[in-house]
């Protein structure tokens, strides 16, 4: 019999019985809450507003300052920034808006909850991005906005996407749930598009628990946010305590809104944003420097006009050269206690789309390419160079075991 590599001693997979890399997974991204933002936090539950109050615009105020936006407007998820983002831009029924398959359903959810229909436009094959020309080709009479994704981290073509929208009257929304504190052109993500989407689920960089804003210019976009994220009235809650009881409700609207809990444990996080970018920068930077000689591994990069927020640290698979798929092979790396994941499954693949609108596959090849071959390294500010160096290991076992 032939012994392949890593079937025997210490280098046997641990798929396959072998000694895992690790004792405990090590999560592909997690939340880091320190003391201070405990106290933070419990400061505000001793307080008298434990919502809609004076802690939610410091927040608001913060964040838009962070990222030079005139407005910030918080909503209680990303999901439901991306919902009011949609009805501020004033898309409904029978709409369209050109995105990307490669990003979270909530993404294109947001237009069905308007009424609207995603047209999903293909990705350019290095940085998986909205691909312009492609966003070009989608265009029809209908067509209202794109909604660009900072997919990874890194911003979306804003500057060529802008034109477009410019010259087809379109609003350019970015879900930028991955890219706070991102650089396009020396500009923060948050300043460039019409209105851009944030999110603070704890994989997040900066989390509320559950949480989201909208970043605008536009003083009309951020007075219908307000609006929507409060049933459509126009008035808040703590206006009508202490003012006027009457209120009206102009809109329909949702209660999407984000409590001063929750905003306390954002401003908290938010002070440590630039540290948090920084690390995940050097972590970006061991992964390329560790993982660069190993065949069958293509690396994220960076282009030269920007400064990816590095929230995801997606490799692709050669698999030309693995006599493996990529299911298989991430079984094999969480069974070495890593804890690797797949963003995203195309949004037109998944059942309901399918149901819904039919079998689009081979509208967005480089898209589907991608996403046979695409692996989420762990990758989070509080990680350690130790933990880096276990995945370095975890694939230089797995990748050597399934060598062509
Ligand atoms: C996280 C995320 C969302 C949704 O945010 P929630 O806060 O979980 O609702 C939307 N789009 C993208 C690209 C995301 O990564």
């Amino acid at each position: 019999m032939v012994w392949r590599v890593g079937e025997i001693g210490a280098d046997r997979l641990a798929a396959h019985g072998g000694t895992p890399v690790r004792e405990t997974l090590l999560a592909y991204g997690r939340q880091e809450v320190l003391p201070g933002d405990i106290d933070a936090v419990c400061e505000v539950l001793r307080s008298d507003w434990l919502t809609t109050g004076p802690v939610v615009e410091r927040f608001e105020s913060a964040f838009a300052a962070r990222v030079g936006a005139r407005h910030a407007v918080s909503f209680s998820s990303g999901t439901a920034a991306l919902h009011g983002a949609v009805f501020a831009a004033g898309l409904g029924d029978g709409d369209e808006a050109v995105t990307t398959p490669l990003t979270f359903c909530a993404t294109a959810n947001a237009l069905l909850y308007q009424g609207a229909t995603p047209r999903f436009a293909d990705v350019d094959p290095e940085a998986l991005l909205l691909d312009p020309e492609r966003v070009r080709g989608a265009l029809g009479a209908r067509t209202r906005a794109i909604v660009a994704v900072d997919y990874a981290g890194h911003p979306a073509p804003l500057h060529e996407l802008r034109e477009i929208a410019r010259d087809a009257g379109l609003v350019l929304i970015e879900d930028a749930s991955h890219a706070p504190g991102a650089l396009y052109h020396d500009a923060p993500v948050g300043s460039l598009a019409d209105l851009t989407t944030f999110s603070f689920h704890p994989v997040k960089h900066v989390t509320t628990g559950e949480g989201g804003m909208v970043t605008t210019d536009s003083d009309e976009y951020a007075a219908r946010l307000r609006r929507f994220r409060n049933h459509g009235i126009a008035t808040s809650g703590r206006e009508r305590q202490t003012g006027r009881w009457q209120y009206e409700m102009v809109d329909l609207g949702y209660n999407y809104r984000l409590t001063d809990v929750a905003c306390a444990l954002g401003l908290a996080q938010l002070e440590r944003l630039p540290a948090n970018l920084a690390r995940r920068r050097e972590i970006a930077a061991r992964y390329a420097s560790r993982l660069r000689d190993l065949p069958g591994l293509v690396l994220p990069a960076e282009r030269d006009h920007a400064r990816s927020a590095w929230h995801l640290y997606p490799v692709r698979l050669e698999l030309e050269r693995l006599a493996t798929d990529r299911d298989e092979l991430l079984a094999a790396l969480r069974a070495e206690g890593i804890g690797a994941n797949v963003h995203y499954r195309l949004v037109y693949q998944q059942p309901y789309y399918r149901e819904r609108f039919g079998d689009l596959s081979g509208c967005a090849p480089v898209a589907e390419d991608a996403e046979r071959r695409l692996v989420s390294l762990p990758m989070y500010h509080a990680m350690t160079d130790a933990d880096v160096d276990d995945v370095e290991r975890a694939l230089r076992r797995v990748l050597g075991y399934f060598a062509r």
